[in-house]
Parts: structure tokens; C-alpha cells; sequence
């Protein structure tokens, strides 16, 4: 772990053994944390908020790109790293690192953009305005399939704003975090960053309850934001809630066929389909469905799954058998109600290790099935034809989530209709699962609260306060007597 500026084994008497999920291998081992390591990290947090927030801005900006370039010079390791932890292929890792470094530059300039804006004054003789505080000490809790990516796009707001922070990683990838660290983040001040590994009940829960943490930035499960939220609602901490998803796509019959296909395939099983964000349900006009299904499948078949180190691998393995074991099950509770898996949904034989699965694409599926309710996480397709538009956008709208929502058309009045239309944080259209620095990211309904990237992703790092100077400072004679 590191608290305060070092590397320590607090007081964690066992380890996590770290598996590749590729081979089944240990590939290392991180202290199981406990309540009194949180305990040290928030302490030291704390203890370093006071200097770090009084910091000039232009020093934490030029600290940020420092950040930003120690990560680069250790890219090609890190890049591997995560492949070997998380599994998801070279090219896919390297866009991560990518993001990471840029995300550290993008806050450092944006957190000494502003600090907030001079209002006209309401009363003569005052000045009013508004200034935007850091809150003290952030905890950071992250999940394992972008684990730096979403790191960041925390660290980076939070620090650039004045805040501290101490980072839960998630106990499936805590390797990749603590050489990130190791490498990136020597010359902060001690406690400004601080990282303690373990399991979410023993050392997520004693942040997540801690009275010196006032702000939670979560990202993961639903099930697990619900069990934060409740946990922090008594003490009414500000929640930073980043969901999961169960996101759709519309595809219209304009469509020229080869870009829905390589774009579905792309936004549906990138990392194994362990993505917030993947596609987990298609609806394709019905004029269209049998040539579409059939070119899908077709493609998909194609895909080269293995050790995402390995070159011309595609889809990697998914992090681990329970996960695997989940989407598996969802597969055969859609085919005993009348589902047909035209590829995939295999463990692969030529694989004997790893937590592979082939890519699926399965029609004959309907909302009753929680193949199309519920999360899946994982590389599977599931089409479903519409006869039209208010019929796509109503099934597009059937889910507690609202992450995100796509739809492939050259036709602009579908465009205008399912970006007003659809309930979801991020609407893309042609371009699945791409990201923005300059824009907001973040869930509609069930997938979360709050915003990451852009200024809304720094906004969630600062608190507001509204200063009323009465400059001259006379006898008011609206004050009692009346
Ligand atoms: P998870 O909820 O199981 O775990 C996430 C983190 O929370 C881990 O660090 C874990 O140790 C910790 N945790 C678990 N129980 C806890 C508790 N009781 N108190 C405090 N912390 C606890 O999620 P996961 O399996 O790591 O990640 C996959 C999930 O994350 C999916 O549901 C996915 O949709 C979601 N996700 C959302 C986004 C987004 O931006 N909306 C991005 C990526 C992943």
C-alpha cells in the first residue's frame, strides 16, 4: 500500500494473490487492508490537505503534468502490466495509458482555469460572489476493467481542485494501480495520494464510513453503489456514483451494412464485453434483420480470442470464471425460452487456461429474458428486430439504466428523435464508445450520479460557497429596530 508517502504492509496480516486472467497464474500478491490502514491513509490525507489546497494553482497544474509525464515514460511496462491483470488486449491497454496520460494534462490546465465567478452584488455597497472549495479528503474506489483509466479520471479532478485522496483499488487489479503510483507520484507532497489495497467490505467500507472523508467517488456495480449510498447517507457525504449499464442500439435501415457491423461488433465486445458502456442490447429494423444477423455473426466468428499480449488477438479473456459462469448462465436461460445462439457462447477448446469465452450473437430473444434486463459483462450480442421507430426507442427506454445509448443512421430526423428521446447520459450516433475530454460522462436513472470529464468532472470535486462583503460596512436600516 502507500500512505503517506511510502510503501508499507500497514497492518495487513495476508495478502491478495493477483491472478492473470489469461493464464490462471499468480502474478503477484497485495496486503488485504484493513480498517486501521484506512485509518493511516485518511489520517495522512488529512494531514496533507491543509498544504496542498493552499499550493498555488500553477504549482498543482505543473505537479499534474509531471504526473502525466512519469506515466509516459513507463508506458510500454504499465501497458503490459495491465494486459497480464485485467486481460484486454495490447491495443486496448495502450488507448487506456493514452487516456490516462492526457486526463492528468487536460485537469492540470483546467484546475487553474477558475475558481469560480463574481456575481452582481445584491444589496449596494457589497461585492458578491462565488468561489468553488475543495472538500477535504476524497475516497476513490475502483473497479477492475479500466482500473487506471477510471482512476484517474478521479485523481485528476480531485487533485487539480485542492482535494487529497485515498484510492481503494479494486482488490482483482491492484498491481497496475500500485506501480502507477510507484512511478507517477514520488515528488507530491506525502499524504496527497494515498493507495490502500483489500477486499471492499474490509477496506472500502471504513472509508466509505469515515467521518474525515466527506466525498465518495465510486465507480462499479449497482449493487455496491447501493450499499455505499446507505452507508454514506446518514452522514451526508457528497457521492460521486459511476453505475452499471445495460445500454442499447438502434440500428435503421439506412444503414450501409459493413459500418454497423464492425461498430456493433467494436461497441459490443471490446474487453470482453466488460465495458459500463458496451452494447448489451440491439434492436435492428425488421427489413434488415436476417442479411444483418447473418453478416454479424459471420464477422464475429472471425475474431481471434487469446492472450491479449499476443499480437493480432482481438478479445481477451474475461477477469474471472464466477463472471464468466454469469453471462454463461444468462446464455442458457435465454435458449431454454426459445433463444438461438448463431456463434459463440463456447469455452474455446484451444484455450485449456484462461477465462475465455467466445463471442456470442444470439437472436430470438425478448425482455422477458435477463439476457436483455440485466447487466451481462461480457461478449455476447443480442438482436432483436423492430417494425418502427417509437417502437425501437420505447425498448431502447425499457430499463432502470441510463448509461449510455447508441444508434447507426444517416437519417437526421431518427437522429434528433433518439437524442431527445432516449434517457441516457451519453447518446452516440455512428461513433459508439467514444470519449470526449471537453464532455461530461456519467449515468441517467439507475447507472449513477454525478459527471466525470470536463468541467462537470471537475465541478464534482469542489464545493460552493457564496461570499456576501458589505465592503464599507455601515448600520444597515432594514436591521432591527423595526
Ligand atoms: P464492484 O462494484 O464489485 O467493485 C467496485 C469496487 O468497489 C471495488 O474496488 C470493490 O472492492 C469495491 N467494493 C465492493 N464492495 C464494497 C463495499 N461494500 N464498500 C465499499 N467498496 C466496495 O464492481 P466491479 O466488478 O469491480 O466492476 C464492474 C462494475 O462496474 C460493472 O457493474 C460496471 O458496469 C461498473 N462500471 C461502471 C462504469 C461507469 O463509468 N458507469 C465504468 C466501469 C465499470
Amino acid at each position: 500500500m502507500f500512505i503517506d508517502g511510502r510503501f508499507t504492509g500497514g497492518n495487513a496480516s495476508e495478502t491478495i494473490r493477483v491472478i492473470n486472467p489469461a493464464t490462471e497464474e499468480v502474478l503477484g500478491e497485495a496486503p488485504r487492508g484493513t480498517a486501521q490502514d484506512v485509518q493511516a491513509a485518511v489520517a495522512a490525507a488529512k494531514r496533507a490537505f491543509d498544504g496542498w489546497r493552499r499550493t498555488p494553482a500553477n504549482e498543482r497544474a505543473a505537479a499534474l503534468h509531471a504526473v502525466a509525464e512519469k506515466i509516459r515514460a513507463h508506458h510500454d511496462d504499465l501497458v503490459r502490466l495491465l494486459t497480464e491483470e485485467e486481460g484486454k488486449p495490447i491495443p486496448e491497454n495502450d488507448e487506456e495509458l493514452w487516456w490516462v496520460e492526457e486526463t492528468f494534462d487536460y485537469y492540470a490546465e483546467l484546475g487553474r482555469h477558475q475558481r469560480g465567478r463574481v456575481i452582481p452584488s445584491g444589496e449596494a455597497g457589497q461585492f458578491n460572489f462565488v468561489i468553488r472549495e475543495p472538500y477535504g479528503v476524497v475516497g476513490c474506489i475502483i473497479p477492475w476493467n479500466y482500473p487506471l483509466l477510471l482512476l484517474a479520471w478521479k485523481m485528476a479532478p480531485a487533485l487539480a481542485a485542492g482535494n487529497t485522496v485515498v484510492i481503494k483499488p479494486s482488490e482483482l487489479t491492484p498491481l497496475s494501480t500500485l506501480k502507477m503510483i510507484e512511478v507517477a507520484c514520488d515528488h507530491l507532497p506525502p499524504g496527497v495520494v494515498n493507495v490502500v489495497t483489500g477486499y471492499g467490505p474490509k477496506a472500502g467500507e471504513p472509508l466509505v464510513t469515515h467521518p474525515d472523508v466527506p466525498v465518495i467517488a465510486f465507480t462499479g456495480s449497482l449493487a455496491v453503489g447501493q450499499r455505499i449510498a446507505s452507508l454514506a447517507a446518514p452522514m451526508m457525504k457528497k457521492l460521486h456514483l459511476e453505475l452499471g449499464g445495460k445500454d442499447p442500439m438502434a440500428i435503421a435501415p439506412d444503414v450501409e451494412m459493413e459500418m454497423a457491423v464492425r461498430g456493433l461488433a467494436y461497441a459490443a465486445l471490446i474487453n470482453a464485453g466488460q465495458v459500463c458502456t458496451s452494447t448489451e442490447r440491439v434492436y435492428v429494423h425488421e427489413s434488415i434483420f436476417g442479411q444483418f444477423s447473418e453478416e454479424l455473426a459471420d464477422f464475429v466468428g472471425k475474431l481471434c480470442l487469446g492472450n491479449g499480449l499476443e499480437e493480432g488477438t482481438d478479445i481477451g479473456p474475461m477477469i474471472r470464471d464466477r463472471f464468466r459462469e454469469k453471462v454463461e448462465a444468462q446464455l442458457s436461460e435465454a435458449v431454454a425460452a426459445g433463444a438461438r445462439i448463431l456463434v459463440g457462447g463456447r469455452r474455446p477448446e484451444h484455450l485449456s487456461r484462461g477465462f475465455f469465452l467466445a463471442p456470442a450473437v444470439v437472436t430470438g430473444v425478448d425482455h422477458s429474458m435477463r439476457l436483455m434486463r440485466e447487466e451481462t459483462f461480457g461478449p455476447v450480442i443480442p438482436l432483436m428486430p423492430y417494425r418502427d421507430f417509437d417502437e425501437a426507442i420505447a425498448l431502447a427506454n425499457d430499463t432502470p439504466y441510463g448509461l449510455g445509448a447508441s444508434l447507426m443512421t444517416r437519417d437526421a430526423r431518427l437522429v434528433k428523435r433518439f437524442f431527445e428521446e432516449v434517457r441516457a447520459g451519453t447518446i452516440w450516433i455512428n461513433d459508439p464508445l467514444t470519449d470526449n475530454f471537453a464532455g461530461p460522462f456519467g449515468g441517467m436513472k439507475m447507472s449513477g450520479l454525478g459527471r466525470e470529464l470536463g468541467q462537470e468532472g471537475l465541478d464534482e470535486y469542489t464545493d460552493v460557497k457564496h461570499v456576501h462583503w458589505d465592503v464599507e460596512g455601515g448600520v444597515k436600516e432594514y436591521w432591527f429596530p423595526y
